[in-house]
């Protein structure tokens, strides 16, 4: 997915807020355009195949929401479920047969799967052209070196939101907080892919707020209820809070943030919206490519 926007997307900021939701919303109508179109010159709809392992009500939900989403959006969906008692083989043979489908567009392997089974595994069973979600090492590897391919989703809704603001991130230092594997390290691989300065910090990092107080953009990326705190926000900073805790706060302390930063994204309605537009605009992606048609052709 290429994380330059288009001019449509553009966004002049009525105050310091990035509107997610309204971006968000944006690229979906753009994505569901895109698939009727796909629909019309193929007779074939986009399909998105989501994998859910076990019960677990918070899966169950997310499943359901990107259903819901993709149906709103002319994407089909595929679902299986299985029993929480799925063994790694198990689970990678029935990835394994999805990727083989040519039916299936896009995969979606909800995490998490349980701790007996290999997620790794499991997730590399997803065949590239397919990994709509930005999970495998391939894709991750692509992030890497600025190759095309499928961006995780987060990250890759991150970006959007920076180039709609016209966030010039050349030569400006960025601090990501976080490092996992599906937001922190790939969201500071594509920053550094657009010339910013990186500087990864965890629950490791030894002062905190001192590295913060000298990010020109700061991506928080944690789950720790206003870890940030916004008096260590540098003035005219750039806040992205990709955290989401209970009770729909963020890891920054927003209301003072808001006063010093020259744009800071809300919790919700910042990051949270971008994530589902950009899965939804990688699987028609996918479906367009694996169909034989160009790209935004
Ligand atoms: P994760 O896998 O638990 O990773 C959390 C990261 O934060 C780890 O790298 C951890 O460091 C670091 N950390 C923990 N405590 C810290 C501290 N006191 N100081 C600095 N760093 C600290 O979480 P995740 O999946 O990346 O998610 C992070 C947050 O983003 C969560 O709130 C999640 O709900 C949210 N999220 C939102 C979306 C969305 O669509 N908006 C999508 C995914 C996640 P170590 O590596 O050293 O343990």
């Amino acid at each position: 997915m290429s994380t330059t926007t288009q001019n449509s997307e553009k966004t002049r900021p009525t105050d310091n807020l990035m509107d997610g939701t309204g971006l968000a919303r944006r690229l979906v109508q753009q994505t569901t355009e895109a698939a009727a179109d796909l629909l019309r010159r193929t007779g074939t709809a986009p399909c998105l195949a989501t994998v859910l392992v076990g019960e677990d009500p918070a899966s169950v939900t997310y499943v359901r929401m990107k259903q819901n989403r993709c149906a709103g959006a002319g994407i089909r969906s595929r679902h299986v479920a299985l029993p929480a008692s799925v063994s790694t083989a198990e689970l990678v043979d029935a990835v394994a047969v999805l990727s083989a489908d040519p039916d299936v567009h896009g995969i979606l392997l909800q995490h998490p799967v349980g701790p007996h089974i290999d997620e790794r595994a499991a997730f590399e069973a997803i065949a590239p052209e397919k990994d709509v979600d930005g999970v495998t090492m391939h894709s991750f590897a692509a992030m890497g070196f600025g190759l095309p391919g499928f961006v995780s989703c987060t990250p890759g809704g991150i970006m959007r939101l920076l180039d709609a603001y016209d966030v010039d991130l050349a030569g400006k230092h960025a601090v990501v907080v976080g490092r996992s594997a599906i937001l922190g390290k790939p969201v500071g691989m594509l920053l550094l892919g657009q010339d910013a300065t990186v500087t990864y910090c965890h629950s490791r990092t030894s002062d905190l707020p001192a590295l913060v107080r000298e990010a020109d953009v700061v991506v928080a990326a944690v789950g720790r209820p206003r870890l940030i705190a916004g008096t260590d926000v540098k003035p005219g900073a750039v806040v992205v809070d990709a955290g989401y805790n209970p009770g729909n706060v963020g890891d920054v302390d927003f209301e003072t943030a808001r006063e010093r930063a020259s744009l800071i994204t809300p919790v919700p309605g910042g990051v949270g919206p971008m994530t589902i537009a950009v899965l939804l605009e990688q699987t028609v992606t996918a479906a367009t490519r694996q169909l034989g048609l160009p790209v935004g052709g």
